[in-house]
């Protein structure tokens, strides 16, 4: 028995360091099911002064420490991919207690190991919208979400995750306990420590708490899924519904004509009531708190007047809370669908949204050239310019071929975003399996500055190694 394990043992309860193969199993490949790594062990902290010891075990014993939250992840970051080295997987699950709430002061404080969507109920208990929201909410976890920068479908209005968090707890790797739990709407005594750990994907600290912001419950809402005949059309749409709405906007996705087949081909039981040979579709909802505003008035009339000049062709205004869900059952279920079409070679890039439909083109149009076989599927959050570009292809038994085929797509996909002035990840982050894109990607300065701050936090690459770059 390696020497750690009875350290972790002692600090955390025997029951809650997992080495048996098949409690080890759901935790060692990522959601896509692409990767699999090695642990030693899965350990189950209760607080975070169990935390900073398990962190002070594995570094006395020089093993390396994998922080993982839902496992919800896109790009493996929080696989144990440490081999030769030995690794540890720290899961946050037992720390899921609400800390505290403040309605006056629009806050929530909570264990980094609460479930997205008990954030999102407690703060409707106290009459209050958290409003991250994403397909994975019901396994996600504050950890994964602050962590990966995550962004959903409300990030248009409310932004991302690094836009909704306050302050947080972590704990560093040389084991001590940086507590930076505030609720401060506004802070400049000096660098804003807290956004190093944003988006850091378990390679600077554990995340172990988080105050996140709160915003008041939208009363009112207006759901509507049009069919656009082209990316500019849709554009031009979101154009006018900012214009007519500004802020009660709530909402605007999108997704073309290839990605609501694959639904309708795998995920049957999701209802499309539309035709599906529209170029485009848009869902688009307006929100509003307000309890005598008329969001339904003002999307109808919005719809109306995109109708009249020609940007879609034909629009749907849920007459009912059960049809709004359905039509957002149609847009959360592209992932699952994606999944069971073949494999799925996924872009989250981003641009500026000027450039929104001449980067989406230009990556059609690569992935055509590179693979003719590919379906491309096409989904996102066009309002943040970030869509996600799918080339579905067949899945091969030689998994080496199929990294090597995958990424002749990302390369031609990155160059186009980057040529439109973008980022090939925009709420997913790079995990371990898109270290090669970021390297040719990022300037090479900005990777030089990423390096130098995990020198100093984690000078023997102890925390989550091989993912972000290789140091
Ligand atoms: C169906 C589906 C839909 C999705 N839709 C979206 C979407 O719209 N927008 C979006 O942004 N993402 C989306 N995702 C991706 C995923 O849900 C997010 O990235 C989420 O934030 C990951 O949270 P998690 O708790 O599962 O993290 P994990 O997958 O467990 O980990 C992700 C990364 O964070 C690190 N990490 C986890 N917890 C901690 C912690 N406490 N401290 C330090 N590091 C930690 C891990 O090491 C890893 O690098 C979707 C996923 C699925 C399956």
């Amino acid at each position: 028995v390696p020497a750690v394990l009875p350290a972790l043992a002692a600090a955390v309860g025997p029951s809650n360091v997992l080495t048996e193969p098949a409690d080890l199993t759901p935790f060692l490949t990522d959601w896509r099911g692409r990767y699999t790594g090695a642990a030693l062990a899965v350990v189950r902290p209760g607080s975070t002064t169990e935390t900073a010891a398990v962190v002070r075990i594995a570094r006395e014993h020089g093993v390396c420490v994998v922080p993982q939250g839902g496992n919800t992840g896109m790009c493996a970051g929080a696989t144990p991919m440490a081999a030769p080295r030995e690794a540890i997987v720290v899961r946050l699950d037992r720390m899921s207690r609400i800390r505290g709430i403040s309605p006056l002061g629009d806050s929530i404080s909570v264990d980094a190991g609460c479930v997205l969507a008990n954030v999102q109920a407690a703060a409707e208990a106290a009459d209050r919208l958290f409003p991250l929201s994403l397909g994975a909410e019901g396994s996600c976890q504050v950890g994964g979400n602050v962590s990966t920068n995550a962004g959903g479908t409300a990030a248009l209005r409310y932004g991302t995750m690094r836009d909704l968090t306050l302050g947080l707890e972590a704990v560093l790797p040389d084991g001590r306990v940086l507590d930076l739990m505030t609720a401060l709407r506004k802070d400049s005594a000096g660098y804003d420590i807290r956004h190093w750990f944003i988006g850091a994907e378990g390679t600077l600290a554990i995340v172990t708490g988080a105050v996140l912001k709160l915003f008041p419950r939208p009363r009112r809402r207006a759901t509507a899924l049009a069919t656009c005949s082209s990316i500019e059309s849709l554009l031009s749409l979101l154009s006018l519904a900012r214009e007519k709405v500004g802020e009660r906007l709530g909402a605007f996705e999108a997704m073309n004509r290839e990605q609501i087949a694959i639904i309708a081909e795998h995920a049957p039981e999701v209802a499309i009531p539309f035709s599906l040979d529209a170029p485009w579709y848009a869902l688009v909802e307006i929100a509003d708190v307000a309890g005598d505003a008329d969001p339904g008035a003002a999307l109808e009339a919005l719809l109306a007047e995109a109708l009249e000049k020609g940007l879609l062709p034909d629009a749907l205004l849920a007459s009912s809370e059960a049809q709004a869900k359905a039509f957002w059952r149609i847009r959360h279920s592209v992932s699952e669908a994606s999944k069971a079409a073949g494999y799925v070679v996924s872009h989250d890039s981003v641009v500026p949204l000027s450039g929104q439909g001449r980067s989406a083109k230009a990556a059609e149009e690569a992935i055509r050239r590179a693979r003719p076989d590919a379906r491309i599927a096409i989904h996102g959050h066009v309002g943040d310019g970030n869509l996600h570009v799918l080339a579905i292809v067949p899945r091969l038994a030689d998994r080496e071929r199929q990294f090597a085929e995958a990424d002749a797509i990302h390369a031609v996909v990155d160059r186009a975003t980057m040529e439109c002035g973008g980022s090939i990840s925009a709420e997913h982050g790079i995990g371990h399996a898109n270290v090669k894109r970021l390297a040719r990607a990022a300037p090479p300065l900005e990777i030089e500055m990423m390096r130098a701050l995990k020198r100093m936090l984690d000078p023997d690459d102890l925390f989550n190694p091989g993912k972000l770059f290789t140091v």
